[in-house]
């Protein structure tokens, strides 16, 4: 693990210069370290927290024109680039589908029957371009109709419905049956239009709902469904209730009898919401007290390096940081121990000397003072009492 100490806090002094609340508690902080409001039971990590794992770094999507589609982005598995249907398949036996690729877009031919994805889907953003036919036949559902859906259940109303009257609940962009879009966004026939949907699918344990599924949905960057609660399969007339089904199915596209086209198809599988139990409104005290011990582990084992190194104020630093993850008894020993003997060093210093080390000290002693701050450790650590008296003595306090 890196650690961020002083060099970090000028950083974030340059950083914070235009914001004047900020740039005080930056100085009173030894760097990111000992900075935000520590972990609690419900939160592994402080506010701010340089040892939190960073996201990883992708390459995002690029737009599509009309003319031509866009680029999935990095981390994306592609479902239809134009080029190939090798992702698809007619039924999950992998019965080769009748869908038929014509100008770089994929098209149902006559009774082709529905395609859907050999692999299989559950929680995931999934970005879909379509358009209707230009040549405009029939009305209201037999105008452009097609859909996608969502673990081959839930379906994403695909349709005609520029100028095409239609039941709300089954117009373009609506949740079939169930929810109409906010506003109609659509394009006009043969346009390319854009689905881009946020699934998050239902949870069942032994046959009961725990987790209802929701879907938001953008067409064509318009929000038309908001965190929609999926009351149950598609059906058409009917209403429906949860049934249970397991934890990823495909994506399906469905043949209508209307030749609607797809392209630039991808999806991202997303992860949990709260993989492992330490973050958001679930969190569970129980994991996110492990995680705060495992975390303080990985910070201990950083300061030994730098014991074994002789750094010992950045240890002792180290050392600090780790207790607001877990208040261990051996580190706080270490910690009496490393500043006992900073502190018999600091002493042999002559003024300038000490001077020369003003930052440095007034750094330990900011982390001393946070911990207090949140009590964390006594007010009355000794080794907090000694550090001030001896900052004190020797007149090292900013001036405010
Ligand atoms: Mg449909």
């Amino acid at each position: 693990m890196k650690r961020h100490s002083l060099h970090h806090l000028n950083r974030l002094s340059i950083l914070c210069a235009a914001v004047s609340f900020c740039a005080v508690v930056a100085l009173a902080a030894p760097g990111y370290a000992l900075y935000g409001d520590p972990p609690n039971d419900t939160h592994p990590w402080a506010v701010h927290d340089m040892n939190r794992p960073r996201p990883p770094v992708i390459t995002p999507a690029t737009a599509s024109t009309p003319e031509r589609p866009g680029k999935a982005p990095s981390d994306a598995i592609v479902l239809f680039d134009g080029t190939d249907l090798s992702k698809w398949a007619a039924d999950r036996n992998g019965t080769p589908t009748k869908w038929r690729i014509r100008d770089g877009a994929m098209e149902p031919a006559r009774d082709s029957g529905d395609i859907q994805t050999k692999q299989d889907f559950g929680d995931c953003q999934l970005h879909v371009e379509w358009a209707t036919p230009v040549k405009v036949q029939g009305d209201s559902q037999g105008r452009g109709n097609s859909g996608v859906f969502l673990m081959g259940r839930y379906e994403i109303q695909v349709l005609d419905s520029y100028q095409n009257d239609t039941y709300a609940d089954g117009q373009a962009a609506s949740i079939y049956g169930q929810s109409p879009p906010y506003v109609n966004a659509c394009r006009a026939p043969g346009e390319w239009q854009s689905y881009d949907i946020v699934f998050r699918r239902p949870v069942f344990k032994d046959g009961q709902l725990t987790q209802p599924g929701t879907v938001t949905v953008l067409h064509n960057g318009v929000l038309v469904q908001d965190n929609w609660v999926i009351e149950g399969p598609t059906s058409h007339m009917g209403r429906t209730k949860p049934e249970p089904h397991g934890d990823k199915a495909p994506v399906k596209f469905q043949d209508h009898g209307n030749p609607v086209r797809y392209r630039n198809v991808w999806i991202r599988e997303l992860a949990p919401r709260n993989p492992d139990g330490t973050v958001g409104p679930d969190a569970s005290k129980e994991a996110v007290a492990a995680k705060r011990k495992e975390i303080a582990k990985g910070i201990r084992k950083d300061a030994e390096k730098q014991i074994d190194a002789g750094e010992k104020v950045p240890a002792l630093n180290t050392l600090m940081e780790s207790l607001q993850y877990d208040k261990d008894e051996t580190a706080i020993k270490s910690i009496e121990s490393l500043s006992g003997g900073y502190l018999d060093e600091l002493k042999k210093l002559d003024k300038a000397a000490v001077q020369a080390r003003k930052g440095e000290i007034l750094s330990v002693l900011g982390g001393f003072k946070f911990l207090a701050r949140h009590r964390i450790l006594e007010n009355s650590f000794e080794p907090k009492v000694k550090l001030e008296a001896f900052v004190a003595e020797k007149g090292l306090e900013e001036k405010r």
